[in-house]
């Protein structure tokens, strides 16, 4: 792609490999899906823009979907703008407000437009020399809205999906809205992950729900053994105890194998120890997941009564580069830590992720979420939360937030617990009930992956793009 914009190389992966795991009469479905698409988008590029290449939910499903899609032979691309401090804090500020949160209080007026408009257009002119009649662009998040104005090559067509959003808009919700609304009037189709989530002036006929999905096969979520899990553990610091044996091999996203190699950055204590259940929570250093209140919650009312340790992880607050506030809210984190009794404190592992290597860091969340005992998403607003079905497709019991698409991927008493988001009782009640019962924690996690199964993997995911994508073109 001639441009000086990123392009983050994605690698096909074949359809094959996720066929096997959907038995005959969905992977010929798929298979017909693929087959249709890759003839009625012959020709055209799809080309996705977001303005992260690594850490959070949008860059891994992206990598994910693409390399299905590139798999299929659609010719799909994705693309990363750049923007400085001032841009991120304006868009992490209207990406809150959609949230229904205050955010960092500050404002949206004149001045933050203009600056947010001039990053755009140093962007913009970097993406007309990428962009050619007939392409389909899917800009993602409110990061991106303003290129729409300027996206205007002929047969080109234009889809923003929102990663974010409330159930029910509240007056930040709106003031969000209110800013973004200019950009997005008269698009070709608005994505979301729930219905909810689309303000009322989207048209109905053209917007889409489409929720995402895992890949099954990649560092974060291929099948490793206890014995695996353990050592990656162990190897990178997390819990204690020697292992000399060789260390654990990772797929890359560029098909090769690579070693866990790194160590992780273990906040405050040590390693946990290898023999007690742990309780995890990984999410971005975000407000709005609560890695706080999860402390708090644990601290007054899991640790007194079970001898289970907490492991909140994120990764490395370098690692996000659209996401300013990460490094206040680790530290908050870590000052409420630091004020708790030596007793407790010393159950609570806060575990920083380097992102030097994604692939790595991601078979390290991947044994974690495979050795925890029950997988924690309090988030207070949530788009879809991947790390949930990343939970539930390695069998995990998840206590999640009854909160945005949590709530569409959590059965609760079947495949998890959903909880007031706001109540630290709650979840802490539903997380002892989970350890207290190993024997349910089982049947819940078996329960979890064949709904994760079912719903979350690529080939739903990629039939509703194809059928959204068919249409545009
Ligand atoms: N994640 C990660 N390293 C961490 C913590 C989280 O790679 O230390 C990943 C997590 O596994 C998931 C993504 O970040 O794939 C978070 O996506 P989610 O949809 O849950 O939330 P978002 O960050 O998009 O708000």
């Amino acid at each position: 792609m001639p441009s000086d914009l990123d392009e983050v190389q994605v690698q096909p992966v074949a359809l094959e490999r996720l066929a096997g795991l959907l038995g005959s009469d969905r992977a010929q479905r798929f298979a017909r899906t693929a087959e249709t698409a890759r003839v009625r988008l012959a020709g055209r590029r799809v080309i996705n823009v977001n303005s992260t290449a690594t850490g959070g939910g949008v860059a891994e499903l992206l990598q994910t979907l693409l390399a299905y899609a590139r798999g299929a032979d659609i010719d799909a691309r994705w693309i990363v703008i750049e923007g400085d401090a001032r841009f991120f804090e304006i868009t992490k500020r209207i990406h809150n407000h959609l949230y229904g949160t205050a955010g960092d209080g500050g404002p949206l007026g004149d001045a933050e437009r203009r600056h947010y408009e001039e990053i755009t257009l140093r962007n913009v002119a970097r993406l007309r020399r990428v962009l050619a009649a007939g392409d389909l662009v899917v800009l993602h998040d409110p990061q991106t809205a303003a290129l729409t104005r300027h996206l205007t090559v002929p047969d080109v067509k234009v889809v923003w999906r929102c990663h974010v959003g409330i159930d029910t808009p509240n007056q930040y919700s709106e003031r969000g809205w209110a800013f973004l609304r200019t950009y997005l009037d008269n698009l070709d189709a608005y994505v979301f992950s729930r219905a909810q989530f689309a303000p009322a002036w989207v048209p109905a006929d053209r917007l889409a729900v489409i929720a995402p999905s895992i890949d099954p096969f990649s560092a974060k979520n291929e099948p490793m053994d206890g014995t695996q899990v353990m050592r990656v553990l162990r190897h990178v610091g997390i819990l204690d105890g020697n292992d000399v044996r060789p260390a654990v091999s990772f797929p890359r996203r560029d098909g090769s194998r690579g070693i866990v190699e790194r160590s992780v950055d273990l906040l405050g204590t040590g390693p946990a120890p290898s023999d007690v259940p742990i309780v995890l929570q990984a999410s971005r250093w975000d407000v709005m997941k609560d890695m706080r209140g999860v402390m708090i919650g644990f601290a007054e009312s899991i640790a007194p009564h079970t001898d289970a340790h907490l492991v909140l992880t994120g990764p490395a607050t370098s690692g996000v580069a659209d996401d300013p506030e990460a490094d206040d809210v680790l530290h908050a984190c870590l000052d409420t830590w630091s004020r708790l009794p030596d007793t407790v404190r010393s159950r609570i592992h806060l575990v920083c992720v380097p992102m030097t290597d994604p692939d790595e860091a991601a078979s390290i969340v991947n044994a974690l979420q495979r050795h925890a005992a029950v997988v924690v998403q309090k988030s207070l607003a949530e788009g879809f939360g991947l790390t949930v079905t990343e939970a539930m497709w390695k069998s995990r019991p998840v206590v999640g937030s009854r909160v945005g698409g949590i709530v569409d991927q959590i059965i609760p008493d079947h495949t998890g617990s959903l909880v007031d988001p706001t109540s630290l009782d709650e979840y802490a009640r539903a997380v002892r009930a989970l350890l207290a019962d190993p024997e349910q924690a089982q049947q819940m996690g078996t329960a979890a992956h064949d709904r994760a199964r079912d719903n979350f993997i690529g080939d739903r995911h990629l039939e509703q793009w194809a059928q959204l994508l068919e249409r545009l073109a």
